[in-house]
């Protein structure tokens, strides 16, 4: 069995400190207070202001889209874009099971089931072979959409997730749905930043949703944004999300059930400063990617890279050990010594609530999931 002590030393150097290292923590070195002042002297706090509308406005330039709708956070994006995407009460998504809990919550929020599909060993993400195989195994096309023959349920949407900022096999994912007539919603929660054959991640499926939650690569506390080119689609996700209220003088109508997922315009605020350093952070992380692959390379440990024609945002960092058993006494040694590391998710149908999905053989997520471990990622 191999020691990690050197790994805890490296890290510690990294980081240039003995005390406890995290795993991810926001870093505020920009206009985040002059903002929130700003925003407090305004009295605009809440639900409408200017920073939320700069806010849609600077994530529809990075995410490359016609559109982009700011809501209270990254769980309720999905939702709602599955909802627009077509998904309704007894559908069938596809998605992974090697993915964050949000992914599935979001999915029966909707009425709608997960059908959890394997993940590529190279990507961590949503594989294509797995979507298409189980879909000529499982799925007839009607006029329609396309069904399940063993529910009699429609699949009408597919959620790929790209773990931890490494995109997935997007054309091969997207022609297959196509050719299904499912329609592909990103999970890109983890993703702001990632790029796929010269495209933002979020910008290649019908919908894109990210995360501005704390713990993610920039923050507005919490949030979350979905991004479309569907102009349409996307005003009509600002009116589901805004309780669906009709425009009107004085008259309170809603003329459906709509939502209040709307991000305040304070966590807005924090969020048009983060976004003005996201481009540094991620230069940052870079380097810290590079100096990290070339530590694990010469102690024989896989520090998992991009692929080629994609960028990662080296939003958590990945090594991925050699069994069950090196992983544990990896987390136990650096864990013990105020390095936090963290396995990667236990598989969906593990939980409860997921355990009757229907799933895939599971093979390339049960390997990962046994072996890959996140470590310390901040921006330095
Ligand atoms: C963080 C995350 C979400 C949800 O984001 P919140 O803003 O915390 O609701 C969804 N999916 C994945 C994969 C995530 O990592």
């Amino acid at each position: 069995m191999k020691s990690f002590d050197t790994v805890v030393d490296h890290i510690q150097k990294t980081y240039n400190t003995k005390n406890f290292i995290p795993l991810h923590v926001p870093r505020f070195r920009g206009n985040e207070k002059a903002y929130l002042l700003d925003c407090i002297d305004s009295t605009f706090v809440s639900s409408v202001g200017r920073y939320v509308d700069r806010f849609e406005e600077m994530m529809a330039k990075i995410a490359n889209t016609e559109r982009a709708v700011a809501v209270v956070n990254g769980t309720a994006g999905i939702q709602v874009a599955l909802r627009l995407a077509g998904v309704s009460s007894r559908n069938e998504v596809l998605t992974q099971a090697l993915t964050f809990v949000a992914t599935a919550n979001a999915i029966i929020y909707n009425n709608a089931n997960p059908i959890f599909l394997d993940v590529d060993l190279d990507t961590m993400g949503l594989s294509p072979k797995a979507v298409s195989d189980f879909l000529n195994a499982n799925a007839e096309l009607r006029e329609d959409g396309c069904y399940n023959k063993v529910t009699g349920n429609r699949i009408s949407a597919c959620l790929p997730m790209h773990t931890f900022g490494f995109p997935v096999h997007l054309d091969e994912l997207i022609a297959i749905c196509n050719k299904w007539n499912i329609t592909v919603v990103e999970d890109a929660a983890e993703s702001l930043g990632s790029m796929y054959k010269g495209q933002p991640i979020g910008s290649l499926g019908k919908f894109g949703v990210f995360s501005f939650n704390g713990n993610k690569v920039v923050t507005s506390g919490g949030g979350g944004t979905i991004v479309t080119n569907d102009v349409q689609l996307a005003e009509k996700a600002k009116y589901l999300t805004t309780t669906a209220k009709k425009p009107h003088k004085f008259e309170y109508y809603h003329d459906e059930l709509g939502y209040n997922y709307r991000m305040p315009n304070i966590n807005a605020a924090l969020a048009c400063s983060q976004l003005e350093q996201l481009q540094e952070f991620l230069i940052r992380k870079r380097e810290l990617a590079h100096e990290y692959a070339a530590f694990f390379s010469s102690k024989g440990i896989k520090f998992r890279t991009e692929l080629p024609n994609t960028k990662a945002n080296h939003w958590l960092m990945c090594i991925e050990l050699a069994d069950k058993k090196e992983r544990d006494s990896f987390l136990e040694t650096t864990n013990a010594q105020g390095v936090m590391t963290r396995p990667i998710w236990q598989l969906m149908f593990r939980l409860p609530m997921f355990q009757n999905c229907q799933r895939d053989s599971q093979k390339n997520a049960i390997f990962l999931e046994e072996r890959i471990v996140n470590i310390p990622s901040s921006v330095r």
